[in-house]
């Protein structure tokens, strides 16, 4: 489906053939041994299952536990790079699904990989497109090869395998990508289920050995010129990079000279199981047979009620390595993160802060606020006088529900700032209640419920 770059171009025209076959060979064993280790978890300040920690890699260091704001179409929705930067935004996902068929991984390579596309230099992880083509429903027809899917613009056949979907991802040149697996449906019989963790497992291994064989074609670990460093003024191979202050904000510091070449990405597998305690254990321990940088658990915010997403995550993370990062994907409100984070997971992505900002649902210290309603139309007050963002320190209630009232795009900006900072601002007061051993006594005040 997607025509990898060859590794080696023109260049091999030089060499006598016999020659050539063994220095290519020779040559590609090297380099691929050669590669460096390209992430690095440390944990900090470990106090019950809580731990705050430090993630190393390629394109910065990231403090966990850190949320990660989503960037579906290579764009966090209506808010620039610049000002995810000024947020402290270390790290941001995006989705292969989309970036597969729009713009498309060849020409996202092309300039740079969606560091160089999107002018990001911090890090950026990209899942691996099965829980995207999982929500089709309709539209998509599973096998043990891979699922073929229509696509959600035009209708159009595609194919995603772990193999596929691993060199759409080393394409796309994030500097943490996703195994490819399959999200359990809910509910299902625990056949189904067994069945499906069988496959994600199988798929788990097909995703690493491709990863294996091909990491080195990532869009930026080689010496070539890049769109993002030509707009930077200098080479793509020693862009600066800020170290995240003690508040985990990055930019705060004397930045760091940064060496892309040799690096490789890292590939995290994900734990299946449906809502099965016992085939969440083995999926973890056979995951983790296969061997990954991190692991993910997935399958979860698919309609079970939450107390059940509470009781598998915390059941699942007790089978994960504690040196290795813990990711729950697609979670969840402020409190949810604030209690995940006690409960040791040390990364986690959720559409809600962006999402529900476009419908005017704003986060508060209060509770959340509806701010098109007819109550805020006259208050002089900030929205949240407890936030230390931009939107708060400068704007009234009155004028963000004119914005909204009005279908202002200003309104979609500010509420998602807002919101984004709620998010960032929860997870440093997570990190340090953690370093201060303060237990979960951080999660008062954090609410997702209607304020009164
Ligand atoms: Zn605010």
């Amino acid at each position: 489906m997607f025509c990898a770059e060859p590794f080696f171009g023109a260049s091999n025209k030089s060499y006598p053939p016999r020659t050539r076959s063994i220095r290519e060979g020779s040559l590609r064993g090297f380099l691929l041994q050669s590669l460096r280790v390209s992430i690095q978890f440390q944990i900090d300040i470990a106090r019950g299952a809580g731990r705050t920690g430090r993630l190393t890699t390629p394109h910065g260091v990231v403090e966990t536990p850190v949320f990660m704001p989503v960037g579906t179409l290579a764009s966090v929705k209506a808010v620039s790079q610049d000002l995810l930067e000024d947020l402290g935004v270390g790290i941001l996902l995006g989705n292969t699904y989309h970036l597969y068929l729009r713009p498309g991984v060849e020409t996202v390579r092309a300039l740079g990989g969606l560091h160089g596309f999107m002018s990001w230099d911090r890090v950026i992880l990209t899942d691996s497109g099965g829980f995207q083509v999982f929500s089709l429903n309709e539209l998509r027809k599973i096998t043990e090869d891979g699922v073929t899917f229509r696509s959600h613009l035009d209708g159009s056949s595609h194919v995603f395998t772990p193999e596929s979907a691993i060199e759409a991802q080393i394409g796309l040149g994030a500097d943490i990508i996703m195994a490819f697996d399959e999200c359990t449906e809910f509910p299902a019989e625990r056949e189904r289920v067994r069945a499906s963790m069988e496959l994600t497992l199988r798929w788990a291994e097909r995703s690493k050995k491709y990863f294996e064989e091909h990491k080195q074609d990532v869009p930026w670990g080689r010496s070539r010129p890049s769109s993002v460093a030509r707009r930077h003024k200098r080479p793509v191979s020693s862009l600066e990079f800020p170290v995240p202050d003690s508040n985990g904000s990055p930019g705060n510091s004397k930045p760091e000279t940064r060496n892309l070449i040799g690096q490789s990405q890292s590939l995290f597998g994900i734990v299946q199981g449906g809502m099965d305690l016992d085939l969440r254990k083995e999926s973890a321990e056979r995951t983790i047979e296969i061997g990954f940088s991190g692991y993910a658990i997935g399958g979860l915010s698919v309609g079970e009620p939450r107390e059940v997403t509470r009781e598998i995550v915390e059941a699942t993370l007790r089978h994960l390595p504690a040196d290795k990062p813990r990711y729950l994907m697609g979670v969840g409100t402020p409190e949810e993160i604030a209690m995940y984070a006690a409960l040791g997971v040390d990364m986690m992505d959720c559409v809600l802060p962006t999402r529900a900002a476009r419908h005017g649902l704003l986060f508060t210290s209060a509770g959340k606020i509806s701010i098109k309603q007819a109550r805020y139309a006259n208050d002089a007050g900030p929205l949240d006088p407890a936030c230390s963002c931009r939107v708060c320190g400068r704007y009234s209630r009155a004028y963000l529900r004119h914005l909204y009232a009005a279908n202002e795009v200003l309104a979609q900006v500010l509420n998602t700032i807002h919101n984004l900072s709620f998010y960032l601002d929860t997870m440093r007061r997570v990190r340090h209640s953690i370093r201060l051993g303060e237990g979960t006594g951080f999660l008062s005040g954090v609410s997702s419920q209607p304020k009164p």
